[in-house]
This record gives C-alpha cells, sequence and structure tokens, in this order.
C-alpha cells in the first residue's frame, strides 16, 4: 500500500505532483492526484484546504480508496503545486492529537472508555462511557493531561500486520470491513497505541494545552467539550473582549457580573410586572371613558399599544356595557392590530361580520364572540371599518 504525502510527513505543507483523474460528483468537479499532502475528511477530523497551482481546494473526500480534491475553479495544464492551508491543518493536528491524549488519560487513569470523536470549527467533543461527569472530576481529567502534554511524550506513527495487533497490544478502532494487510498505528509513548489514520503533532508539548468546557449527559454516556492548542487562546481572548464589554455596560469587575446581572433580572421582571398592573388600570380607565360616549359602535385608536392592551379594555367594557359592540385599534402604517368586541347579546353575528372588517383593514385575524381581532395592514382604514359596522346596525 501507498503511503501518501499527509500520512508520510504531517509537517509537510507543500508538493509538487500530476493530476492522474478528473471527474464530477454531484455537479461538483474533482481532480485526483499520484500524490497528496491534503487530509481527506475522515476519523472525526475536517478536510485540509488549501491550493492546487493556485487554484482554491475547497473540499477533499476519500471515495473507495481514492482521494478526491474538489476545486474552486480550473486548473492550469501540467504539473501541480500543492500548498496547505498550514493554520487549518496544524489547528487539526493539535485538536487531533489532544483527543488522543484525552482518551488514553480517560481510560488509562480513570476507566472512563471514549465511544465518539467530533472535531467542530470551534469546539471538538468526545462521548464517553460514564452517566456522567462531576466538576471535580472534570478538574482531576484535565490536571491529568496537562502533566501528560509537560511531559513531552513522542508521538510516533508506524506500521504493523494486522496478525500483530494483539501481541503488540492496540486499542484498536474498529477496522473497515474486509481490511487486510497493513495497519496504520499511532503511538504516544509509553501511554498509548492505537489504529488511526489521521494526523498528528510530533510530541505531546505540541498540543500546547487543552482545556476542558464541561459536560452534558446523554443517552448511554456524558459528552465532553474541550478545545486544544491556540484554540485555547483564541477562546481566551473571544472571552476577555466580551468580559471587558461586560465590565464597562455594567460598571463591575468581572467576579460581580453574574451577581449584578441576576440583580438588573430580577428588577426588570418586577418592572414588567409592575407595568402589567398599570397598563391594566390604564385600560379600565380607558374603558370607563369609552362606556360614557353615546356612539352605536365605540372605537378608539392607540398608536403605540399592543393587543393584550386592546384586550384588557374589552374585558372591562363587557363589564360595563355588554350589549354594545366596540372596534378598538393600535399601531400605525402597515404595523397594526384590531380587536372587535360583540357579545352574543350585542345583536352582532361576529362570525360573518369579523372576517369582513378584516378584509378593510387588510388583515389576517379570527376568534368567537366575544372577541375577534387579528393583525391588520391598512389600520389608517379604520373610519371605513366603524361605518360599516354602524350599517349593519341600520339595515
Ligand atoms: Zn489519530
Amino acid at each position: 500500500m501507498k503511503h501518501l504525502a499527509y500520512q508520510r510527513d504531517a509537517y509537510l505543507n507543500d508538493l509538487d505532483t500530476e493530476v492522474v483523474e478528473t471527474g464530477a460528483d454531484g455537479g461538483r468537479r474533482f481532480v485526483v492526484t499520484s500524490d497528496t499532502v491534503f487530509y481527506p475528511e475522515g476519523g472525526g477530523q475536517p478536510a485540509d484546504h488549501g491550493t492546487m497551482s493556485g487554484v482554491e481546494v475547497v473540499d477533499v473526500q476519500k471515495t473507495d480508496g481514492i482521494i478526491r480534491h474538489f476545486l474552486g475553479g480550473e486548473l492550469p495544464p501540467g504539473p501541480v503545486h500543492q500548498i496547505l492551508n498550514w493554520g487549518r491543518r496544524f489547528d487539526h493536528m493539535q485538536q487531533h492529537t489532544g483527543q488522543h491524549l484525552l482518551t488514553a488519560v480517560a481510560l488509562g487513569r480513570f476507566g472512563w472508555a471514549t465511544t465518539a470523536f467530533h472535531m467542530g470549527p470551534s469546539v471538538c467533543d468526545i462521548e464517553l462511557d460514564v452517566p456522567s461527569l462531576s466538576g471535580g472530576e472534570l478538574r482531576r481529567l484535565e490536571d491529568a493531561v496537562a502533566e501528560e502534554i509537560l511531559t513531552a511524550r513522542p508521538v510516533t506513527i508506524r506500521h504493523a500486520g494486522i496478525d500483530e495487533m494483539e501481541a503488540l497490544g492496540v486499542r484498536s478502532r474498529l477496522l473497515p470491513e474486509g481490511h487486510g494487510g497493513e495497519i496504520r498505528l499511532v503511538e504516544i509513548e509509553g501511554l498509548d497505541l492505537n489504529t488511526c489514520g489521521g494526523t498528528h503533532v510530533r510530541s505531546t508539548a505540541e498540543i500546547g494545552t487543552l482545556a476542558l468546557l464541561g459536560s452534558e449527559t446523554m443517552r448511554g454516556g456524558a459528552r465532553l467539550f474541550f478545545v486544544a492548542g491556540d484554540r485555547v487562546r483564541r477562546r481566551l481572548a473571544g472571552h476577555e473582549a466580551r468580559n471587558l464589554r461586560l465590565r464597562s455596560l455594567l460598571d463591575a469587575a468581572d467576579d460581580d457580573l453574574p451577581k449584578l446581572v441576576e440583580l438588573r433580572l430580577a428588577r426588570e421582571k418586577s418592572l414588567a410586572r409592575e407595568r402589567r398592573q398599570i397598563l391594566a388600570e390604564l385600560a379600565r380607565a380607558e374603558a370607563e371613558r369609552l362606556a360614557a360616549t353615546d356612539e352605536t359602535v365605540i372605537s378608539a385608536h392607540w398608536d403605540d399599544r399592543d393587543l393584550p392592551f386592546l384586550q384588557e379594555i374589552g374585558k372591562a367594557l363587557l363589564e360595563r356595557t355588554p350589549e354594545r359592540i366596540a372596534l378598538l385599534t393600535v399601531g400605525s402604517g402597515i404595523d397594526g392590530a384590531f380587536l372587535l368586541v360583540a357579545s352574543e347579546t350585542s345583536g352582532l353575528d361576529l362570525g360573518s361580520v369579523g372576517p369582513k372588517i378584516c378584509t378593510i383593514l387588510d388583515g389576517r385575524g379570527g376568534g368567537r364572540a366575544p372577541f375577534f381581532q387579528g393583525k391588520a395592514t391598512a389600520i389608517g382604514k379604520r373610519g371605513n371599518a366603524v361605518e360599516r359596522l354602524v350599517g349593519e346596525f341600520s339595515d
């Protein structure tokens, strides 16, 4: 089996090679090259990106053992020069090797087996075969991983026959169906020997640091979130920028921020309650005023209230003058709402008149006695709607 450039040397970031096949898959054009530095998506690790003779490589997939490079444009004829997006690749190497180390330490020191790995664009996670993880357990696991990073254990690749696996004590991942011949092994010296086709840093020291972000329970285990390498600094920078903004907005020190936000939220809740009470009182007063008029159809409009305010007035009106009908509206322009109030004793058939009023106001609504309500985009036509309602009684 031929070892490709990314398998021979994970630190190689450019290569001269030639195209041996071109094709299309689902409308996307791809090329196959005789050798490649591009890692294809697999084993929880995303595909490498970069350029090929100046043309962007946007995706790399392995199909039936063949590596397809999906390009952003047409390649010039002749030999090609591949250049990796090294920042992206090295980030993947740090996360991926970090996962090997985390998995090995979780199993070796704590007896927690890893059942899955996922590398996201900002956060990675592994699934552990444990019901849940406490904050203390997470801290001890993170400390143990930090020790192994400091130890700077070499990470090496070698190949072995499938029959040697047991004797070597390989902690195998599942091998593909019908896998024969040579197996690729990654070893963290003195800690772990595992089958893997991915790209790795050469020493645990190059993981830099690994931070556990928290865990959540899931069916059949716990999901543990982490970031490794430069992602830790980038994430910390994000936290610092956010804290700086919060400190300035709330005029408080970092440690006081959560308590202060809790207090503000409690105050907001109490203010909202007060506001509801005041609006209800105001609605009752408005209903009092409207009930005292002697129009056939009570009508009123507010530019800056909402439908719940109209409902409060509607309820209060029904208590005072259950036999009268009312058209109440709010909003302006195309952003309006209406409430038609008519009890069963009013003599108005809401089921047939409601939709007609809705049409005049160019709205959408529904309801049954005593309320028909909805949104309206022609709230300015409320005068016509009132005329229509008055007409219902003069017929
Ligand atoms: Zn690996």
